[in-house]
């Protein structure tokens, strides 16, 4: 290491002030970019190299250490609070790698945000005296630490990202080799200025112009000041997880395992679980940003990559630490075993339970008797089965389920349910089900039971009914009821052989409509008395193509138990637009009075009559033939 002398000017470290938090603000002092300053000061030694490589975020050798703190005139402890592993004796990921396995190569390392952090923007605005609102406020390192999602003292929610350019913040680029902060080598930059270069340099000031700031809730604020707490190293010592008083690293490695298990049992732990916006998140999948920053395809390093949004990992947090801190460990080994146990059950979570016997984490001992019972007797007799056929878990596939679920099934399992609409739950439990069998998110559901339209409004209509139920759901007395009867219900269409490929109805009616051969057979059916009324009514009875349109629509979705709103209208696209919106609207009422029974006799003769011919229809396409237009079962 070249001789070198202590910087002529220097700043105090303010409380909680980060390695590079520091730097920025004193590069920007000096007039210097933060990478001269890092050579300048003994961090780096070769100039070629003059960057921050992100493994000096979490320690620094001591004589690096002693070194940097001579130069920049700060006590060794001084110096020594900006690293992150002064939460090493605490928060087990906080520590430096032995093997020098550093990022997100490193396992422990995946829960400290080592390539972005958040950030608190009236903090970074300082301003608590003349040289803070000259230089900056401190990037703090606790930033840096997933379970600190909040500022106390700002009683608000971290941000994650830029306003300007939505890029993360102080993102380190992981495609090049080295990993770095970003615009190290430029001077000039404010500290609390955007770093993001997208085609040019973003250069938000990220104290100023901040997005209105999220409050935080009460309960979130009493979790956050217990989080700090356990991170502090002079604070309480030991804590309370099922029943067992452990350590405060013990507990940050059942919170992380926890967390892991809520997200790789997702959709079944949706019951625990109550923000929209992790809903949204899970629902989704890893993100496109998560992939970057974990540079992994595999699901479980994904699933165990904390959010950088502040809020839905809190909510995560929450519900993992609501787990975990009830007395009882039997509460707890039954939440574990719907969770693991659950019907759809994927290949992240077979893999949960292989890396937990693999990897034995350093867990409490509540944990531990909690779930080494539940995964020793999920490991043997179902690990190596479902490691053989990782994708295809359930006997029924996708195309074995109607867009809108069955009268009998619906009758048989949730008809007893109050408090939802009927039309919200089939739906639902439709896509519940195509998900069941084909894994994915809800989402992807709905695309394979092509529910989406051109049409967005229906869209969003028929997007609304998972979640509406989803929040009922949880609301019930026994918030397991409908996840229970939905995975009754699959575990009978998986031991029956007669089911249906509702899938191949859909695509051989895709553009089907009654024929004018059947139609007459149709509407000679329907009674029309002296002078052409209803009986009963006093409208006159209309057979003309309008009729027909709406029969094609209740034979459709008698085939293929789609709702009405879904099946293809070939007759009525014909028409000018004026007559094509009147002519939905009898579908509409028509569709309304069979599903509420309070059908009319002329409806009755109708649909006897489209029973008639679905019942003649259905084995020629189960068959997988097209029928012609005009084949019938009664000419
Ligand atoms: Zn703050
Ligand atoms: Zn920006």
């Amino acid at each position: 290491m070249p001789l070198l002398r202590p910087l002529a000017r220097s700043l105090a470290p303010l409380p909680d002030e980060s390695l590079p938090g520091f730097l920025l603000r004193l590069a920007f002092r000096l007039d210097t970019s933060p990478s001269e300053l890092s050579i300048r000061t003994g961090l780096t030694d070769r100039p070629n190299l003059a960057v921050l490589p992100t493994p000096l975020l979490i320690g620094l050798a001591q004589e690096r250490r002693h070194t940097f703190a001579r130069m920049v005139k700060a006590a060794d402890t001084e110096v020594g609070a900006m690293l992150l592993d002064t939460y090493s004796s605490r928060y087990p990921h906080a520590q430096p790698s032995p093997s020098g396995r550093n990022g997100l190569a490193n396992h422990q390392h995946r829960w400290l945000f080592m390539h972005a952090t958040r950030y608190c923007p009236q903090c970074l605005a300082g301003e608590k005296n003349p040289l803070e609102r000259e230089f900056g406020g401190p990037w703090k390192k606790s930033w840096r630490l997933p379970p600190v999602f909040s500022c106390l003292e700002h009683r608000q929610f971290l941000e994650h990202s830029c306003p300007a350019c939505e890029s993360p913040v102080l993102h380190t680029a992981t495609r090049s080799g080295v990993r770095h902060m970003p615009r190290w080598r430029e001077d000039g930059l404010h500290p609390a200025q955007c770093r993001e270069f997208i085609g040019g340099l973003c250069g938000h000031r990220l104290d100023r112009d901040a997005p209105p700031a999220r409050k935080l809730p009460a309960e979130y604020q009493k979790f956050q000041t217990f989080l700090l707490d356990l991170l502090n190293p002079h604070s309480t010592a030991s804590v309370q997880v099922l029943g067992h008083s452990t350590t405060p690293a013990h507990y940050f490695t059942d919170l992380r395992t926890a967390c892991l298990i809520l997200r790789t049992s997702w959709p079944s732990s949706r019951h625990l679980l109550d923000n929209q916006e992790l809903e949204t998140l899970l629902d989704a999948g890893p993100s496109a940003e998560e992939r970057t920053l974990s540079r992994s395809k595999f699901a479980r390093t994904a699933s165990d990559m904390p959010h950088l949004a502040a809020q839905p990992n809190a909510a995560l947090l929450l519900a993992a630490d609501r787990l975990l801190r009830p007395n009882d460990v039997d509460t707890f080994a039954g939440h574990l075993r719907t969770l693991l146990n659950g019907h759809d059950l994927r290949p992240s979570k077979v893999s949960w339970a292989r890396a937990f016997l693999d990897i034995r984490p350093q867990c409490s001992e509540g944990f531990l008797q909690a779930v080494s019972s539940v995964v020793h007797t999920y490991a043997r007799p179902n690990l190596a089965r479902n490691l053989k056929q990782p994708i295809r878990t359930s006997r029924f596939r996708p195309e074995h389920i109607p867009q809108f679920l069955q009268e009998d099934w619906y009758q048989k399992y949730f008809a007893h349910m109050d408090g939802i609409s009927t039309v919200h739950l089939r739906r639902t439990v439709a896509l519940r089900l195509c998900q069941t069998a084909s894994g994915g998110s809800i989402q992807k559901a709905a695309d394979r039971l092509s529910m989406f339209l051109s049409n967005p409004a229906v869209t969003a209509r028929l997007a609304e009914s998972p979640k509406r139920v989803h929040r009922w759901a949880r609301k019930r007395p026994d918030p397991l009821e409908f996840e229970t009867a939905i995975r009754d219900l699959a575990a009978e269409l998986d031991s029956r052989d007669d089911l249906i490929d509702y899938e191949q109805r859909r695509k051989k009616l895709k553009a089907w409509c009654i024929g004018p051969e059947p139609w007459k057979v149709i509407a000679s059916r329907i009674a029309v008395p002296a002078g052409g009324y209803a009986p009963g009514g006093g409208f006159a009875i209309d057979l003309s193509d309008r009729k027909r349109n709406i029969a094609s629509v209740i034979l459709w979705s008698l085939m293929t138990q789609g709702e009405h709103v879904l099946a293809p209208t070939p007759i009525c696209n014909q028409q000018d637009p004026e007559t094509q919106r009147k002519w939905r609207m009898s579908v509409d009422a028509v569709w309304s009075r069979i599903l509420h029974r309070t059908t009319r006799p002329t409806d009755d003769q109708l649909i006897t009559a489209l029973e008639e011919y679905a019942a003649y229809l259905n084995p020629i396409i189960d068959r997988g033939e097209t029928p012609p237009i005009d084949a019938n079962p009664w000419t």
